[in-house]
């Protein structure tokens, strides 16, 4: 098959032949349709995450049809359409069995802890608790977009942050997680506030509901923006982009007794993040992680989507073929691109 590849980190990705994927006993190999390409994928290319093994093939939010599934899969067979979260649960552990299938003790993650779907075909672990069926309606595209960013936004904007009607959140980061955020929380009846640097991004997070803008490239302090924005602070804060600033910019955002879910993925060298814990401490405030979104959880998302509360179709800003990809990879340095850019592999 063809595949996204690279040897070294940071070094140059190439669409080249590799051998095709076999299914484990558990697992299905998925011909895929749609990748999005997210700035997690560019993580793992500069060498940011220590699962990823030389040589690798990127690509963890995909969607496709199965080809091919192993003995002990009773749940899919082949030509079904499917998608995953980008965690692979194992089914087995303390966490999966409490339902908890997002923090799996053993998960498996295409594209990180094996080869991804930068590819014509993926290989998936543990079929039968992390396949979730595509509805017939709706394009691979659209689905390639739900595992990663989408699900992502909306464990954390509705479960983990428990938004309610007429609360004032805030976003930091306006890519795809950010703006699915947007679009989630504003659909939930809340009042938005979207932080970013790039007028685009602010452009469409205004498309997608939010109420107020804040440039943070403007050089003012955001989160002071924000609190007189929302007289007096967020009751729900994200950082969705995952960086020092933001993390502590959406914690300086909240009102009293507010949440701030963390989103973005935050590495750094020693891997930790300051962020103003005296300020959790006098205002009573949450600090919460958000990671990912079990398979199990899906039907209550795709639910809304289906009622078109929801449209993650509209966050796919772009569609790219998989000669193209290497370049779009490389092209995430620095600053995420707004919107959503996904690969079609047989395109
Ligand atoms: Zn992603
Ligand atoms: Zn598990």
């Amino acid at each position: 098959m063809r595949a996204v590849v690279f040897d070294r980190y940071g070094g140059p990705a190439e669409v080249r032949e590799v051998p095709d994927p076999r299914p484990a006993p558990h697992g299905v190999v998925v011909r895929v349709e749609a990748t999005g390409l997210c700035r997690s994928d560019w993580h793992g290319w500069m060498g940011h995450d220590p699962d990823i093994a030389l040589p690798h093939v990127p690509g963890h939010e995909l969607a496709g049809v199965v080809e091919e599934a192993g003995a002990e899969v009773t749940g899919a067979r082949p030509g079904d359409r499917v998608t995953v979260p980008f965690v692979c649960a194992c089914g087995r552990c303390p966490s999966c069995a409490a339902g908890d299938q997002q923090v799996c003790e053993r998960q498996t993650q295409p594209g990180f802890t094996h080869w991804g779907s930068f590819a014509h075909y993926v290989a998936l672990d543990h079929a039968d608790v992390n396949l979730v069926t595509v509805p017939d309606d709706m394009a691979y595209t659209t689905a390639a977009a739900l595992g990663c960013r989408f699900a992502t936004a909306f464990r954390a904007v509705v479960q983990r942050g428990r938004v309610a009607a007429g609360e004032w959140v805030s976003v930091y980061g306006c890519g795809g997680v950010g703006l699915s955020a947007v679009m989630i929380a504003a659909a939930a009846g809340a009042r938005v506030v979207a932080v970013d640097v790039s007028p685009r991004a602010l452009d469409l997070a205004r498309g997608f509901g939010a109420a107020h803008c804040v440039d943070a490239a403007a050089g003012d302090d955001p989160a002071a923006a924000v609190r007189e924005l929302t007289g007096g602070g967020s009751h729900l804060s994200l950082d969705a982009l995952g960086s020092p600033a933001t993390a502590a910019a959406s914690v300086g955002s909240l009102r009293r007794r507010g949440r701030h879910v963390q989103v973005g993925l935050l590495p750094s060298p020693d891997g930790t993040t300051p962020v103003p814990l005296a300020r959790a401490l006098a205002l009573e405030l949450e600090l919460l992680g958000s990671h990912g979104m079990a398979a199990h959880a899906y039907p209550g998302m795709l639910e809304l989507v289906r009622a078109g509360t929801l449209r993650p179709d509209l966050l796919v800003t772009s569609t790219i073929t998989l000669d193209a990809a290497p370049r779009a990879l490389a092209a995430m340095d620095g600053a995420p691109g707004a919107g959503v850019t996904v690969i079609e592999p047989w395109a």
